[in-house]
């Protein structure tokens, strides 16, 4: 089962110009990144990153805070013009209505914007209000949804990346990271609503690759979610790393990442210490080497 990521590891150790024990006592270095083997590299492979693909919820700025004061914000906004259906509904209601809709609109799931101002509307056209206000209340929630906090970590360690690799914001959901304090962080953006498909979708990846010209292993990915980002990555042969800040444990039914990092300050050093070359991933979609379905 293991196959595939013992084959990745191995490549990686060949390409890296420092031993296990410099790695190990690297205060960044986790405990993935220490797994990989310490055989001395004889020839490093010209394959460098050339694309980042960057997940963004959870992975650079924490969600549920501004996902939260979106809400409530909407909710506010709701109560003084809607006051039939705050009355109806509170936010768990209104939430609970999206995820019914998502069920029953596999269509648009992967649409959240989509999602929350057709749910709307089905509300206030039900209560026999102007449906306009759902693309009111829409608006509403964009300019909060947008108002993160990026970790600390991140603005300075992309500042430093961008120069060196094509970073790409890979998301399923619908932050627009031109609207965010990291608009000048990436040189462009993918979300699943534009791909047509949420991650473990291969969809977000392709279509960021496509953008960039550059193939799955020439291509990094990071996130926070094991399969949606990490899983999702690593079937089509992208080299996944997952960004791991709250210290979760990884699944049992699903293949170890390629590296597991606190943060990016952690990414960073391990890149710089592997300059000159890059692993091919596992190769193959879907069917690779410990592969499970997607849910
Ligand atoms: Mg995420």
């Amino acid at each position: 089962m293991l196959h595939g990521l013992s084959r990745v590891r191995g490549d990686l150790a060949f390409a890296r110009p420092r031993s296990r024990a410099e790695l190990g006592a690297h205060p960044g270095f986790t405990k993935a990144a220490c797994l990989m083997p310490s055989a001395t590299p004889s020839s490093a492979r010209p394959s460098p990153v050339r694309l980042i693909t960057i997940d963004l919820d959870d992975t650079l700025w924490p969600c549920a805070p501004v996902i939260q004061a979106a809400e409530a914000a909407v909710y506010a906004w709701l109560a003084e013009r809607t006051p039939g259906l705050t009355d109806r509904f509170d936010t768990g209601g209104l939430r609970t209505h999206r995820r019914e809709l998502m069920l029953a609109r596999p269509d648009i799931a992967h649409d959240l914007t989509a999602v929350r101002r057709l749910s709307l509307r089905a509300l206030l056209g039900e209560l026999g209000y102007d449906l306009a206000l759902a693309d009111e209340a829409v608006e509403v929630f964009r300019r909060h949804r947008n108002r993160v906090e990026p970790f600390a970590d991140v603005p300075d360690v992309l500042a430093r990346l961008r120069p060196r690799h094509r970073l790409v914001a890979v998301t399923n959901g619908n932050a627009e990271v031109q609207a965010t304090p990291l608009r000048d962080a990436f040189h462009h953006s993918v979300t699943a609503a534009e791909a047509g498909a949420a991650k473990p979708d291969p969809a977000v990846f392709e279509l960021a690759m496509r953008w960039a010209g550059t193939a799955p292993a020439e291509t990094l990915h990071l996130g926070d979610d094991p399969l949606r980002d990490i899983e999702a990555a690593r079937r089509i042969g992208i080299g996944a790393v997952w960004v791991n800040r709250n210290g979760q444990l990884w699944p049992k039914d699903l293949p170890r990442p390629l590296l597991e990092v606190r943060d990016l300050v952690d990414l960073e050093a391990w890149l710089q210490a592997a300059p000159s070359g890059w692993p091919t991933g596992p190769s193959g979609r879907g069917d690779g080497p410990g592969a499970v379905d997607a849910v």
